[in-house]
């Protein structure tokens, strides 16, 4: 009696068939991305679940962002490969505000090296709000972070240039290159914050006063606040994002950005005080490196995966955007963005 015949007793090629299935079958859900219909279902699913959700306020201390519409929404999600999934509104331009501060910790690191940064304004939680007097103090202007805004702005001063234009351009161009177009300054923003920003110059004074930042403070402060002031719509956030997650090389124009030595250090950062006063909630809901500003923006890292943004103005008591925590959340959970989620030998 004649076998059946079956894929294995056909040819090599058969074998080679059965081998791959067998590999897709032991394959664990957490080491691949899902295919693109499920990234964008995930994507979708997010952008219906929280378009009507109406929670939190737009930010009103810099009264021009107190101006923007809180009914702006879009979602982008990058993945190393460069391919691109996006929902909602990708037009709106709003201020990048304190995720800036990721990029210019990243533009020290990569001109003086981590230690740098490790060694002048620390690289710990500060347990106090972002622009805290007394986390100051506390430590003499250590013991912080680059992400809140005393760390922030000796940041600032501490990317090298020969004057305010010459150290402006560096940190333009730099952002620029990370989210893969020209990126220009809202005009109106930067006036209305710089106007404002009295608080800012204390703290960057104190800074000075205590070996933190060496120079003009008040120059860091003005081109800190600049920075803050960059618009960014949620595509050039993805990028921005998606290029920490692809080791500091753009994954959509494929340049080497940051160097990628720095990166696992820029994200441990990120991992640490990214989202204000709830960054030990975001890392425990998601595990992912983030970083909120009070434009209404959050990017996220998936290291080896995937970066992904959200722009929505309303925030929440802690300061983060209501419906870009949710979305992230949701999208990142739904396709096993946790980097801490491994199999067990
Ligand atoms: N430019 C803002 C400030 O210095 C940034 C705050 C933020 O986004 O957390 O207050």
């Amino acid at each position: 009696m004649n076998k059946p015949e079956t894929i294995l007793s056909r040819s090599p090629v058969g074998w080679l068939t059965a081998l791959l299935m067998l590999l897709c079958l032991s394959t664990p859900a957490w080491a691949t991305m899902p295919d693109a219909t499920a990234i964008q279902a995930a994507i979708d699913k997010a952008y219906a679940d929280y378009k009507d959700l109406e929670e939190g306020a737009n930010a009103d201390y810099i009264p021009a962002l107190a101006k923007v519409d809180p009914n702006v929404y879009g979602i982008a999600l990058v993945t190393i490969e460069g391919n691109v999934y996006t929902a909602g509104d990708l037009k709106t331009v709003v201020s990048i505000q304190s995720i800036s501060k990721v990029f210019t910790m990243a533009r020290v690191m990569d001109e003086s090296g981590p230690q740098a940064i490790y060694d002048n304004m620390g690289v710990d939680a500060t347990g106090q709000v972002f622009n805290s007097i007394v986390a100051i103090e506390q430590y003499k202007g250590a013991e912080m972070n680059a992400l809140v805004n005393p760390g922030a702005i000796a940041a600032t001063g501490m990317v090298q240039g020969d004057s305010y234009d010459d150290i402006w351009n560096s940190i333009l161009g730099y952002y620029s290159e990370f989210a893969g177009r020209k990126l220009s300054v809202l005009e109106d923003v930067y006036t209305s914050e710089a106007a404002t920003n009295q608080r800012n110059q204390a703290l960057a004074m104190l800074m000075y006063a205590y070996g933190r930042i060496e120079g003009d403070a008040l120059q860091a402060t003005d081109i800190y606040t600049r920075q803050c002031s960059v618009g960014v719509n949620a595509q050039d956030l993805a990028n921005m994002a998606a290029t920490l997650a692809n080791a500091g090389k753009n994954p959509v124009t494929g340049k080497q950005v940051a160097k990628s030595e720095n990166v696992p250090e820029i994200l441990a950062v990120m991992a640490t005080a990214g989202l204000y006063d709830d960054s030990g909630k975001w890392l425990y809901r998601t595990g992912l490196p983030a970083k909120s500003g009070v434009g209404g923006g959050i990017i996220a890292v998936s290291p080896g995966k995937f970066g992904i943004a959200v722009i929505s103005p309303p925030l929440d008591a802690a300061g983060n955007s209501v419906r870009a925590q949710k979305a992230i959340a949701d999208i990142s959970n739904a396709l096993g963005g946790n980097p801490y989620l491994v199999q067990p030998l």
